[in-house]
C-alpha cells in the first residue's frame, strides 16, 4: 500500500515543531519512530498533508535522575528504554517492559512518546506508566502543561492531547525502598501486540507489608486503565500467595467495555487479565528486596 501525497519536514527544535503545528493545523501530523503513523497511512487510515519529523530533535530523547524523579524524553527509543542502566538500576519495569515490545526493528525506531500518544488499546508503555503514576509534561503554543497517567488515555486511539500539542517528557518518581516490580503479557501471536498486559510496582514497609501498589493493565478495554480493586486489596497486607490470588481476582472489575475479536473475546481477556495480575504479582513481590 501506499500513503496519500505528503510534505515532509523535519523539525529542528521543539520550538520549531510548535510552529509548524500552529501553521499547518489539522493538515499536519507529527512523526516520530513512524512505525504506528506510517502503516495507518499506508492504510490510508491516516492522510496528513504535512508530517512534522520531531524524531531528530535531539533534545527530546534522554533518560535521566533529576531531583528525585526519572525523566524520559518522549522520542526515546524503546532500545533506548530497555539498554538503559539508570532504569535497570532504578525503575527495572520499563526495560522488563521494553523487551516485550514487537521486534528489534520496532524497538530500534519507535518511541515512547509515540506509543502513548498512539494509545493503542495493545500497546505495552500505557501498562507501565500508569503502575508507576507517572505525568506527561506536554508543550504547547501557550506553554507547558502536566497530566497525570490516570488522565492521559482517554479512549481507544484518543489521549488527552490536544492536536496542537507535542508529548515532551514522561517523568515519575524514582521508585525508592523495598521495591519490586514485573511486565507480564500475553502477546498475540501474529501481531506481537498485547492480547493482555500486565504491569506491576510494589513497594514494601520495614515489616514486609505493601506501601503502596500500582497494577496498569493494557489490552482487555479500550484503553489501559488502573486496577484499583487489586491495590486496594494489597495495600497494608503481607504479599502472601493467598492476599496476591484473591488482589489479582479484581484485576478487572469494573471493566463493561472489553474488547471482544476474532482471537479473543471480552470474556477471555478478563479472565488473562486476573491470571496474568496473579503471576505478575507473585513475580513482583518475589523481586521486591
Ligand atoms: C510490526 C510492529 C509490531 C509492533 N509491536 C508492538 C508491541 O508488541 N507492543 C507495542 O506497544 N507496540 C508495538 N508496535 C508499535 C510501536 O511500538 C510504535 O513504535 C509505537 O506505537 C508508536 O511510536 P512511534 O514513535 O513509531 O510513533 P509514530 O508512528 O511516529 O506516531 C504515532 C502517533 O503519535 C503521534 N506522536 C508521535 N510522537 C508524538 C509526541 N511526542 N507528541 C504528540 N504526538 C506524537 C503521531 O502524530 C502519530 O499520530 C509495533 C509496531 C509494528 C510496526
Amino acid at each position: 500500500m501506499i500513503p496519500a501525497n505528503f510534505d515532509y519536514i523535519a523539525a529542528k527544535s521543539l520550538d520549531e515543531a510548535l510552529s509548524l503545528l500552529a501553521k499547518h493545523k489539522d493538515d499536519a501530523k507529527l512523526l516520530a519512530g513512524g512505525h504506528s503513523l506510517l502503516p495507518a497511512m499506508k492504510l490510508r487510515l491516516a492522510q496528513p498533508r504535512v508530517l512534522i519529523d520531531i524524531g531528530r530533535i535531539k533534545d527530546l530523547s534522554y533518560i535521566r535522575e533529576d531531583g528525585g524523579q526519572i525523566k524520559i524524553g518522549a522520542t526515546t527509543t524503546h532500545f533506548q528504554i530497555e539498554t538503559s542502566d539508570v532504569l535497570r538500576r532504578a525503575c527495572p519495569l520499563l526495560p522488563e517492559t521494553a523487551t516485550h515490545l514487537g521486534d528489534m526493528q520496532v524497538r530500534n525506531k519507535g518511541t515512547i512518546g509515540g506509543s502513548l500518544a498512539h494509545s493503542d488499546p495493545a500497546a505495552d508503555w500505557p501498562a507501565a506508566i500508569i503502575a508507576l503514576s507517572a505525568e506527561m509534561v506536554v508543550a504547547g503554543a501557550k506553554g507547558e502543561r502536566v497530566i497525570k497517567a490516570d488522565d492521559f488515555f482517554v479512549d481507544l486511539l484518543t489521549t488527552a492531547l490536544q492536536p496542537n500539542e507535542v508529548l515532551k517528557e514522561i517523568r515519575f518518581a524514582t521508585p525508592k525502598g523495598r521495591v519490586g516490580q514485573a511486565y507480564m503479557k500475553v502477546r498475540h501471536p501474529a501481531s506481537g501486540f498485547a492480547v493482555v498486559g500486565v504491569a506491576v510496582n510494589l513497594s514494601l514497609d520495614t515489616a514486609g507489608k505493601c506501601q503502596s501498589a500500582g497494577v496498569g493493565i493494557t489490552g482487555v478495554a479500550p484503553k489501559a486503565y488502573r486496577a484499583k480493586g487489586v491495590e486496594s486489596a494489597l495495600k497494608g497486607n503481607a504479599l502472601d500467595a493467598k492476599t496476591l490470588s484473591a488482589a489479582a481476582g479484581h484485576a478487572a472489575d469494573g471493566v463493561t467495555d472489553a474488547i471482544t475479536e476474532l482471537f479473543a473475546t471480552g470474556e477471555y481477556r478478563k479472565h488473562l487479565a486476573q491470571v496474568y495480575t496473579r503471576r505478575a504479582l507473585e513475580t513482583a513481590a518475589s523481586r521486591a528486596k
